[in-house]
């Protein structure tokens, strides 16, 4: 918002200076007969562009999500809000990495979750734990969206969903299975150790055929059945 006002008054200050030579000021007969500076306005140019941009790229962002998680979430209504540094400081669910609202599909991500989730897209092949966490953190809103609130079926709806959600949002096949096994196999089995906060979006069963496996055609787990040398070898 602050950047947004701070390149309208560039845009107002371009303005002045054109309409200076149009229309007589006030106390003049008539209009600034001067031609246009041309650097002073190429600079209120590049000063107004440059604080329009963080703003413009913050709504493309916030738009591509919101259309991706509305994908992943069965075409319900889905609406990302990337929160600012400042959002998240006064953000009563600040602990979380993003919280959705099933009734109204509304998701909020923190600071700086969104950025996070754009630099994973960068270089999704060499991604971090970080980095392919926050792909989780949208399939996981995302699933709450679709209706879910129990932590741990959400949670376990995401982990057979992050390979989808990997390609929805442009990752190549085989990059998106292998981080999605790697969220299931690193992050998610570590919640169960993690103590009562992160214990509880994890279940013994949610695995290949336990009680949660939903038995998706594009499944996580698809490649993978409860023979343990199969298991060993995906890991
Ligand atoms: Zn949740």
């Amino acid at each position: 918002m602050l950047w947004t006002l701070i390149s309208l008054f560039f845009c107002w200050l371009i303005f002045r200076d054109f309409q200076s030579r149009r229309v007589a000021q006030k106390g003049y007969d008539y209009p600034d007969p001067a031609p246009a500076y041309k650097p002073y306005l190429i600079i209120l140019v590049v000063l107004a562009l440059s604080f329009a941009w963080p703003p413009f790229h913050h709504w493309r962002i916030e738009r591509f999500l919101s259309a991706k998680a509305t994908e992943l979430a069965e075409l319900h209504p889905a609406k990302v809000h990337c929160n600012t540094i400042f959002d998240t400081a006064f953000d009563r669910e600040q602990l979380s990495i993003g919280h959705a609202n099933p009734e109204t599909g509304e998701i909020v991500i923190q600071y700086p979750w969104c950025e996070t989730l754009m630099d994973y897209l960068d270089h999704p092949d060499s991604a971090n734990a970080e980095e392919i966490y926050s792909l989780n953190m949208l399939t996981h809103e995302s699933m709450h969206v679709r209706g879910e609130y129990n932590e741990a079926i959400t949670e376990c709806q995401a982990v057979q969903r992050n390979y989808r959600a990997a390609k929805l949002l442009g990752v190549a096949d085989g990059t998106a299975r292998k981080n999605a096994l790697d969220y299931y196999y690193n992050s998610y089995q570590g919640k169960a150790n993690l103590g009562w906060f992160s214990a509880r979006y994890f279940s013994d069963q949610c695995a290949p055929d336990k009680a949660m496996d939903e038995h998706l055609i594009d499944s996580t787990w698809l490649t993978l059945s409860t023979d343990p040398r199969q298991l060993l070898s995906a890991q």
